[in-house]
């Protein structure tokens, strides 16, 4: 054997073997025991993890938020030995997550981890201030991967995340607060001065286990709970929302994805940059909430909010659709149920307006606040890592919306929906997928389809009133 190939042979095997000892592992459940303590802006958890192949042996890495800290790990009751230092992660309010590191010596097929943690979540003085995760005397405001990691996350920062199970979980709060989780609620006792809730939830996206704590009042509406602030505006729209939810519920599942997992809707009342969904939870800032029948903005960020699980069809993150599937259907698909039930023309009027915005943005290269706008990029030139510089923007906000309707003129209202429902029943879908779809429902228009998905022009007869 030639010296060369000896070498390289023993390379590819310290990369298999690196990239082996490396490998993440996958969790497939999540039992959560936490207690939040507002009042010192912290909490105490322990968590047991169990994992898809158990545990191989080799150096095993986890994150946690950077304020916190590991206190004990355990494996079949015995003591593991780890360290933890705060390291960068881009996964995190704060930019700062606490790597945990422990080394297992042999395999363990079935074994189940015990993580015991506790420490502080501080508002964050890194990122923008629509991060508003934190403990405070405010309650809890968490989210998960990406955001804020109150729970062991066996990722690297900017992969692409997976769906697991937290069969069992418990939540503790000063009486007085009410807590949020997603998935089902199993019950909720008041013991010792403290109001604790259990949850479940299976098939979960680790993006999606947001936590929140507030001091809430509680409406039920068969399987919508909208939890709101202790005043009469907040009561009166509470009442509202509860309408207009279980309308929209109704449109989107004939409509939009039929498995979409809604079986309990909670909506939440939240403090500024709230706007947030997350499986089965919708956050709406008290600006919205309390203005829902006022103006259509807050209905449509509600609707915008609700559709998400409607229109959710996987794509990977090293796939071009990846940015328009995340942000890009919601930003149009919400539009659906409102047209049905606020009327055309509504919907019409505001696609015009969709349209001058668009232009003027493109023009000036300014948003409406005078701020600079990113450079266009087209749908299909975008990375994921695109993905919050043009979520909000004229892009995935705008653009999109401009897309689908030429789509829903140029198919027609009947063709249209049968399309929309071809897209979002999909478990999942790639670029080609969509162009091959897109194609089948307007065979006439391949070129023009091309030049909506992969460049920057926006001909005559893409324009809403083209040819009127
Ligand atoms: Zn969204």
């Amino acid at each position: 054997m030639k010296i060369n190939k000896i070498l390289s042979i023993l390379f590819i095997s310290f990369l298999m073997l690196s990239s082996y000892c490396l490998a993440m592992e996958k969790a497939t459940d999540y039992k959560l025991d936490v207690t939040f303590i507002p009042e010192s802006s912290s909490m105490k958890a322990n968590a047991v993890i169990k994992f898809a192949d158990g545990l191989a042996e080799g150096i095993k890495v986890f994150y946690l938020h950077g304020e916190l800290e590991v206190s004990s790990i355990k494996i079949a009751g015995e003591e593991v030995k780890f360290q933890q230092a705060p390291v960068v992660y881009a996964y995190e309010y704060s930019l700062i997550a606490k790597q945990v590191t422990f080394t297992i010596e042999k395999p363990l097929p079935s074994a189940e981890l015990r993580i015991e943690y506790a420490g502080f979540f501080h508002p964050s003085a890194s990122r923008s201030a629509s991060d508003y995760m934190r403990i405070d005397d405010d309650g809890v405001f968490l989210r998960a991967f990406q955001y804020s990691l109150w729970f062991p996350i066996f990722l690297e920062d900017k992969t692409d995340s997976y769906a697991t199970n937290f069969s069992d979980v418990t939540l503790s709060v000063p009486e007085g607060f009410k807590t949020v989780f997603v998935g089902e609620k199993i019950s909720e006792t008041i013991k010792d001065g403290q109001n604790i809730t259990k949850w479940r939830v299976s098939g979960i996206n680790l993006i999606h286990l947001q936590v929140t704590a507030q001091r809430y009042k509680v409406l039920e509406r068969e399987n919508v709970h909208i939890y709101f602030y202790d005043n009469e505006k907040s009561q009166t729209a509470a009442e509202q929302i509860a309408l207009l939810v279980r309308q929209l519920v109704k449109y989107n599942s004939k409509y939009l994805k039929k498995n979409a997992k809604t079986d309990s809707l909670f909506i939440l009342e939240m403090p500024e940059y709230g706007n947030i969904s997350a499986h089965n939870m919708v956050g709406l800032t008290s600006d919205v909430f309390q203005n829902i029948n006022s103006e259509e903005y807050p209905k449509r960020t509600l609707a915008h909010e609700l559709v998400h699980p409607f229109v959710s069809v996987k794509v990977s993150r090293d796939d071009p659709l990846f940015c328009l599937a995340i942000e890009g259907f919601p930003s149009y698909f919400h539009l659906l149920g409102l047209r049905h039930f606020s009327g055309k023309e509504k919907y019409n009027e505001f696609m015009v307006r969709v349209e001058k915005w668009f232009f003027k943005q493109k023009e000036s290269g300014v948003d409406h606040r005078g701020n600079k706008l990113p450079v266009e990029k087209p749908f299909m030139k975008m990375s994921a890592d695109d993905y919050s510089t043009y979520k909000d923007g004229y892009i995935l906000w705008g653009k999109t919306k401009l897309f689908f309707n030429y789509l829903l003129r140029e198919m027609g209202e009947e063709k249209f929906l049968v399309f929309t429902s071809d897209l979002v029943n999909r478990d999942s879908i790639k670029e080609k997928e969509f162009v091959s779809l897109l194609e089948k429902y307007l065979p006439s228009k391949k070129e023009q389809i091309h030049t909506w998905l992969y460049t920057n022009d926006f001909p005559e007869e893409f324009k809403i009133n083209a040819g009127k």
